[in-house]
């Protein structure tokens, strides 16, 4: 599968990279091609909640399959795809991949679980975003509630556009979260006045939570502003047990992470959990 040739071909693709006019010229022109071709393709991450233990959702990762460089992680692509508006398709595409997908698995005896879909700033400052997103709903029958997409802090600087966007999304019924809580500089008194229902806390505060006091003092201290603001909290990038545990600890219910599982493909995510299928087990991950 070309799934091996990936890892460490793709240097030539580092957005970093921008000495070079050549190199990023073939990269817009490959990138505009793999549209065509459909070299996109659409990884899916439980997130787990580790009270019950159940998988509560998943997060729907853009990876661009490459005919000779194998996978390309969109830490390499996205920007550029940005810059020359290539992202609007590829985010169009991966929403309606996501909400077909997870229609189809209910289709086959999964419970309703929500699926997580990301979006770019340029995504968010499309005028028929909101249009767009109502469009694949009903095309693809998913229930708006089943729907979640992540934002940024930095997409909320111009304020007055994005309560306006997000509150035409929170009308069609779906759900909003921010996604890298934390890295960014949003003023605590903006957020509160906006139609959000979930923060997620960046990996760089979780990575080093159980070492360090800092880390751990700020989550805990997320986790009872979002409290206090009826606001879900989701910790991302939860990679070890004692993490868990001490998430577990300070009562942050929701994870994602490679513990629990990496991004992968849909028919991948069937076998590594099967129990998707058994309805009385409800997509239980056993914790101990
Ligand atoms: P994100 O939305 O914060 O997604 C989480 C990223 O962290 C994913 O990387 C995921 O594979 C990775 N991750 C999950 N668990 C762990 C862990 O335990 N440890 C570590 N070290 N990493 C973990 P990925 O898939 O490479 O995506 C990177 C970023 O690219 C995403 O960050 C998101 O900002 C962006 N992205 C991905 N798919 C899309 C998309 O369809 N549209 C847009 N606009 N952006 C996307
Ligand atoms: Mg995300
Ligand atoms: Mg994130
Ligand atoms: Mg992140």
């Amino acid at each position: 599968r070309v799934k091996e040739l990936g890892r460490n071909n793709y240097s030539i693709y580092s957005p970093l990279e921008k000495d070079s006019t050549y190199e990023q010229l073939i990269f817009e022109n490959d990138l505009r091609k793999a549209l065509e071709r459909n070299e996109f393709t659409v990884y899916y991450q439980p997130k787990v909640n580790i009270q019950t233990g159940k998988i509560s959702g998943i997060e729907a990762l853009v990876r661009w399959i490459h005919p000779e460089k194998g996978i390309i992680p969109p830490g390499k692509f996205i920007s550029i795809a940005e810059e020359t508006g290539l992202i609007i398709q590829i985010g169009e595409f991966v929403l309606r991949t996501a909400c077909r997908q997870v229609v189809e698995w209910q289709k086959n005896g999964m419970h309703p679980i929500i699926v997580s879909v990301n979006l770019s700033t340029k995504q968010f400052l499309q005028t028929n975003l909101v249009k767009m997103v109502e469009e694949i709903l009903y095309e693809t029958g998913l229930a708006p509630s089943q729907l979640e997409l992540e934002i940024t802090e930095s997409m909320t600087v111009d304020f007055n556009q994005a309560i306006t966007t997000l509150n035409h999304l929170k009308q069609l019924g779906i759900q909003i979260s921010v996604d890298d809580f934390g890295t960014g500089y949003s003023s605590l008194n903006y957020l509160r006045m906006l139609p959000i229902d979930r923060l997620k806390i960046d990996r760089s505060f979780i990575s080093d939570i159980t070492t360090n006091a800092e880390n751990a003092a700020i989550v805990s201290t997320i986790l009872t502003m979002a409290y206090n603001l009826k606001l879900d909290v989701i910790a991302e990038g939860v990679e070890e047990e004692n993490q868990v545990d001490f998430l577990q600890k300070i009562n942050c219910d929701e994870v994602q992470g490679y513990y629990f599982g990496h991004p992968l493909p849909a028919d991948e995510l069937e076998q590594k959990f099967p129990e998707i299928y058994d309805k009385a087990k409800l997509w239980t991950k056993v914790i101990d």
